[in-house]
């Protein structure tokens, strides 16, 4: 946390640094970065003013810090954590944006079968990927008992949200990330923009067109790179769409030859097994992000039937290091390197 703070002094020193790069009929790109939900955001968009462009880059910043202060799990004073404290007690209020969240995190739950649990919240917190930290089988059986999200009960109408066990933890962390690369995208077209793209780190959103007509460009990592050269192993265009990519390399240590990351399955509390990275394509950030994660747990056979049941492309790597490609962005990848 400390380095963040640092990172975030760093980057608002940089961000007056406003890029501006490529011309035609007066559109041009413009992008900013900073550091919000723990994490780089960049916002790139294409505007025939600077002043515009930097104005609504601003605005997207201010809402997705809105967000942050609603949805963030370790954050105590979030709408989020409201939930959390009031666990087999009563009901909370919340937001539009919060209802409106975990309803979509209880839809990748119901697709999923319970591969993305954002009920996880208990066994997340036994966990310190930084420190090496794994849970003893006592704590994590224990602390099972406590997940399933058929034990989120909302209240549209009321806008309530009511986890049904005492000791229950709602985690945003699978999906909130894409989740504001949605909200940020509808400031930035609110504001008059026609083109650009969030990234939240690894969760992307697109839309309209590049200043050159041509549709954005994102790159996608290579789980298992050898080198500086091939970290990224394929780019694809993509328009009016978002991407997420969920990976066993982002957070995790090796102990014993074992990898233990950020993914875990919440039927057994440990990470899952089946893959090494898995992309989602979808239209809406939330979505890509959720079921990004909860695909990975489901593996990759579960994961590509279900992608084709949605409608959804995506890619996945499995543990051997195997590629499935969905069907509809086949000829769309532009391969680098595969891993
Ligand atoms: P990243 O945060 O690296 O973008 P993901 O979107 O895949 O990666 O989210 C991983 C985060 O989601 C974890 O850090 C944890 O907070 C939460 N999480 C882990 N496993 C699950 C799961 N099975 N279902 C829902 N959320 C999960
Ligand atoms: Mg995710």
């Amino acid at each position: 946390m400390k380095i963040l703070k640092i990172l975030k002094i760093l980057f608002q020193l940089l961000l007056c640094t406003l890029i501006a790069s490529s011309c035609k009929d007066g559109e041009r790109l413009y992008k900013k970065s900073t550091i919000l939900m723990d994490t780089v955001v960049t916002i790139t968009v294409s505007s025939e003013s600077k002043e515009n462009a930097e104005s609504a880059i601003d605005s997207a910043f201010e809402r997705i810090k809105e967000i942050e202060g609603l949805i963030n799990f370790w954050s105590p004073r979030s709408e989020v954590s409201a939930l959390n404290s009031a666990a087999g007690r009563e009901k909370v209020k919340v937001s539009p944006v919060t209802l409106d969240m975990v309803e979509k995190a209880l839809y990748i739950s119901r697709k999923t079968e319970g591969g993305f649990d954002a009920t996880i919240g208990p066994i997340i917190r036994l966990y310190d990927f930084k420190k090496k930290t794994k849970p003893s089988d006592s704590s994590i059986k224990e602390k099972l008992t406590l997940i399933g999200f058929r034990n989120v009960f909302t209240d549209k109408n009321k806008s309530t949200v009511y986890l049904g066990k005492k000791g229950m933890s709602f985690d945003t962390g699978g999906i909130a990330k894409g989740y504001a690369a949605d909200v940020a995208v509808e400031v930035l077209k609110r504001k008059g923009i026609k083109g650009g793209i969030v990234a939240v780190s690894g969760d992307i959103k697109t839309f309209g067109l590049k200043p050159d007509g041509l549709p954005w460009l994102v790159g996608i990592k290579n789980p298992r790179p050898k080198s500086k050269d091939d970290e990224i192993m394929a780019t694809i265009e993509l328009q009016d769409s978002a991407i997420s990519t969920s990976g066993d390399y982002e957070r995790f240590f090796m102990e014993n030859g074992r990898r233990y990351h950020h993914i875990i399955d919440p039927m057994t509390g440990i990470p899952a097994s089946g893959c090494q990275s898995v992309s989602v394509i979808s239209k809406e950030g939330a979505l890509s992000d959720g079921f990004s994660t909860g695909i990975f747990v489901m593996g990759p056979e579960r994961g590509m039937r279900l992608l084709r049941e949605l409608g959804f492309d995506g890619i996945i790597i499995d543990t051997e290091g195997k590629i499935y490609v969905t069907e509809g962005i086949k000829d769309k990848v532009n391969w680098h390197k595969k891993p």
